[in-house]
């Protein structure tokens, strides 16, 4: 038996400004991973691909990996790096195989494809009209008819922060062993609601998404391959983008169809739930100390969460709205991760370890789709640190996975130590800290870029936690998103 396994992972924020060429799909550059030194890289970890691998080499399978590319969320995919991903899993296609094993996002956008992942999937159907093809999707799907139409089965994740890729690379893979072993028929029904659920609503402990995703797996308990909801990715102006589910049977299309209906109804009853209210920036400042002031010694940090620059959104990560209020506001005894800006880390190398420096900081890019220009701040500090940047993170999410924030300085301003990186990476493994020196539950302030997946490594060390609207293309302000592409009416968009 032979089968091809790939991954091909990304994010797409329309309205950033950050470029997506095919070097981000690889760790320090270059071309993504491919063939043993992919299978080397993800064999162990906690990747949907890593699950894929197990169950292949279980079913002694010959297996092909012909690329294996995840990138941070970012803007458009360059046509050339979408080009060379699935060019690479369609020449292996082409080669001959028994079950195709994917490790999708499920909200690639590219130059030229709204539906990255169903375009894919339907030039990987136009060569081989049989094989089978199972898909691991992202809870952040925009999921679009191309995928259902020629995917065999398809599985996402059902954690927000997702801490089960690797289940779900187990639920989509064992959907397809099944059949070849003649054990199952997958019969798949998909469907949507014109609905944008707000990210900072859509974590999985909180209401709805819980019960929603605690429906789904009672599905699979009583029989279902796999059964999913999307909570989808508002941040990018296409067609299809929010909420949708998809439901596999083994071989009951009726029964498919009518428990994918109940998971739409469901989250339907509860859009009111998936709205977000913003606080003012000032006022959360105020609320932030308040906290501090009221805390038990030893309680663990003030969270101070920059949901709208987050790189694990497509933010540039490197606007100082949020920073800015903190220092003006005079929070002390604090850490900020991080600000993207390669030229301030070099400056930081240039002048050493130790030496005082005054910066401009943050603010190099423009962010024109929703009409703002990149705003830097004059910081001054000591450098306090230079590293690398590289670590493996600690889990329970993508555990076991490398991340490479590039070269990595730390600015201790005396009131805050700011990490400032040179590739986008989100903090959501205690890994991050250690890398850069910092002890993140022995702060009074914690600053982070981030919306929910700081919860899957940092939330037992918060003491409180404030959301903090700052600015960037991850805003929580749909008003600021100016939709021109997604299907309307859409709630909340429109009264509904
Ligand atoms: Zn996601």
């Amino acid at each position: 038996m032979k089968v091809v396994i790939a991954q091909m992972k990304h994010e797409t924020n329309t309205y950033s400004p950050v470029p997506t060429p095919l070097s981000r799909f690889a760790t320090g550059g270059g071309v993504p991973l491919e063939g043993d030194a992919a299978r080397a890289a993800y064999k162990g970890t906690g990747s949907a691909i890593a699950a894929l691998i197990d169950l292949a080499e279980a079913a002694g399978a010959e297996i092909v990996i012909p690329v294996a590319g995840n990138a941070w969320p970012s803007g458009l995919v360059e046509d050339a790096a979408y080009e060379y991903m699935a060019g690479r899993i369609c020449a292996a296609v082409a080669q001959g195989c028994d079950a195709v094993l994917l490790d999708l996002h499920g909200a690639m956008v590219t130059q030229t494809f709204e539906d990255g992942e169903g375009e894919l999937l339907r030039r990987l159907r136009a060569i081989d009209a049989k094989v089978p093809i199972g898909v691991a999707l992202d809870m952040h799907t925009n999921f679009y008819p191309a995928i259902a139409d020629n995917a065999t089965a398809v599985a996402g994740y059902q954690t927000y922060p997702h801490i089960d890729m690797y289940e779900t690379g187990a639920r989509a893979g064992k959907s397809i062993f099944a059949l070849l072993a003649g054990q199952a028929r997958p019969a798949m029904a998909w469907g949507n609601r014109p609905m944008l659920p707000h990210v900072m609503r859509q974590g999985s402990d909180d209401s709805p998404n819980r019960e929603l995703q605690a429906r789904c797996k009672a599905m699979e308990r009583d029989g279902a391959l796999c059964a999913s909801v999307f909570v989808g990715f508002p941040n990018a102006d296409i067609h299809n983008a929010g909420l949708s589910a998809v439901v596999v049977t083994n071989g009951d299309a009726a029964l498919a169809r009518r428990w994918c209906d109940e998971l739409l109804d469901m989250a339907w009853a509860k859009r009111q739930d998936f709205v977000y209210p913003i606080e003012p920036l000032a006022q959360s400042m105020q609320r932030a100390q308040a906290l501090a002031d009221a805390a038990q010694p030893g309680a663990g940090p003030i969270v101070l969460l920059d949901h709208s620059d987050n790189c694990a959104s497509g933010g540039t990560m490197d606007t100082m709205t949020v920073l800015g209020a903190m220092l003006d506001a005079g929070l002390k005894d604090a850490a900020a991760f991080a600000i993207f800006d390669p030229q301030a880390v070099q400056q930081m190398i240039a002048a050493g370890v130790g030496a005082q420096v005054t910066l401009s900081l943050g603010g190099k890019l423009d962010m024109p789709a929703i009409g703002l220009t990149g705003q830097p701040r004059t910081v001054s500090g000591r450098v306090k640190l230079v590293c690398d940047g590289r670590y493996k993170n600690f889990g329970p999410m993508a555990r076991g996975e490398t991340n490479d924030m590039g070269p990595t300085a730390v600015l201790d301003t005396g009131a805050v130590e700011i990490v400032v990186i040179s590739n986008h990476t989100e903090p959501h493994d205690l890994a991050a800290f250690v890398a850069v020196g910092i002890d993140p539950s022995r702060k009074k302030f914690l600053m982070l870029k981030s919306r929910v997946h700081w919860r899957a490594g940092l939330r037992p060390l918060a003491g409180g936690i404030v959301e903090c609207a700052g600015t960037g293309v991850c805003t929580s302000d749909y008003a600021m998103l100016d939709f021109k592409h997604v299907r309307r009416p859409i709630y909340p968009v429109d009264a509904m």
